[in-house]
């Protein structure tokens, strides 16, 4: 970890100009040798991650990857939503990972630390490039994770991944709530429109599935919208539930939390009981979760996991840690 507002050495050299401003947001070039980063750490579902930004527009209050902004020196963690750092993309070094990736017969999480197809990607497109370059590495096994609907736009580079790789799309959404979910998620679309793209990605082959995480406490816990998320998924095309409660780790716990002091104060005594000064909910919590997620899943015949299990059917087998250079 870097010195409180000082970018860790191995990213002072990295940081490019500022390319774009729009309104508070501001973006600007990271020089990476790699797009893609392998997993040196247990409890991931995965083993290679792709993360084509740094920062993530969309703004989710319970965004886990805040904390990693201070590796850019960073001190604010609203700063991880107003400065986005575009990674420029070398795909010859690219297509060479892709294939020890497949040779390894290992996952790549593209969209593991920002939304890959966040506002930026529409102006910038480095998603995009990765995608181009995935489609010359046939038998992939690849996953991408998202709340925008703007993956759309890639359907027809998609609908190829889909045929040639082992592709899953994730699509990211905790509630049917839009008033709800505009306080939580500021700038992420409606769910019916995360819904829609779900829908338009099945009607051209491209497997997707519904990642309801986290689950928050006292907001997106109760049983009938839940039931009617996982039905509303499973109409769309979704295969599978995954859900995981939230955990508060770092930065994103006193950022949420003092979100939730302004937008639903009567919850904080809740959730200092939950998590005490911890970054995970207590146990009994979560496995009124488990079984509620489980029963209402198979009630609308989705198949359903929590993230441990996934951890456990898709991760790796030994013991690694996550990179410092994504
Ligand atoms: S979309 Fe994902 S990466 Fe972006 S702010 Fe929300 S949780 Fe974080």
């Amino acid at each position: 970890m870097s010195r409180p507002g000082v970018p860790a050495p191995g990213f002072v050299k990295r940081i490019g100009p500022i390319i774009d401003e729009r309104r508070a947001v501001q973006f600007q070039q990271l020089r990476s040798l790699d797009l893609m980063n392998r997993l040196t750490g247990a409890g991931m579902p995965f083993d290679w991650t792709v993360n084509p930004y740094r920062g993530c527009e969309v703004g989710c209050t319970y965004c886990y990857a805040r904390p990693t902004h201070e590796y850019l020196g960073h001190v604010d963690p609203v700063e991880f939503e107003e400065r986005i750092y575009v990674k420029q993309a070398d795909t010859d070094r690219l297509v060479g990972a892709l294939r020890r990736a497949r040779a390894s017969g290992q996952q790549v999480a593209i969209g593991t630390a920002t939304d890959p197809y966040q506002p930026a990607e529409g102006r910038f497109e480095v998603t995009r490039t990765v995608l181009r370059t995935l489609a010359a590495v046939p038998g992939v096994s690849v996953g991408i994770t998202t709340k925008c609907a703007a993956i759309t736009r890639d359907l027809d580079l998609l609908a190829e991944l889909a045929r040639t790789c082992r592709l899953t799309v994730n699509m990211s959404l905790i509630s049917m709530d839009r008033d709800l979910l505009r306080l939580i998620e500021p700038r992420a679309p409606r769910p019916d429109l995360r819904l829609a793209a779900v829908e338009a990605l099945a009607s051209r082959g491209v497997p997707s599935r519904l990642f309801v995480m986290p689950v928050l406490p006292g907001l997106t816990d109760r049983e009938e919208p839940t039931r009617q998320l996982l039905g509303a998924a499973a109409r769309a095309g979704a295969s599978q539930a995954i859900w995981n409660v939230l955990f508060l780790r770092g930065s994103t716990r006193g950022f949420f939390l003092a979100f939730l002091g302004r937008e639903f104060p009567w919850l904080v005594p809740r959730y200092r009981e939950l998590y005490g000064s911890g970054a995970w909910v207590a146990p009994s919590y979560r496995a009124e979760v488990d079984r509620m997620m489980e029963r209402l899943a198979a009630a609308v015949g989705l198949s359903a996991i929590d993230r441990d299990e996934r951890v456990k059917r898709e991760g790796p087998a030994a013991p690694r840690q996550l990179t410092l250079s994504w």
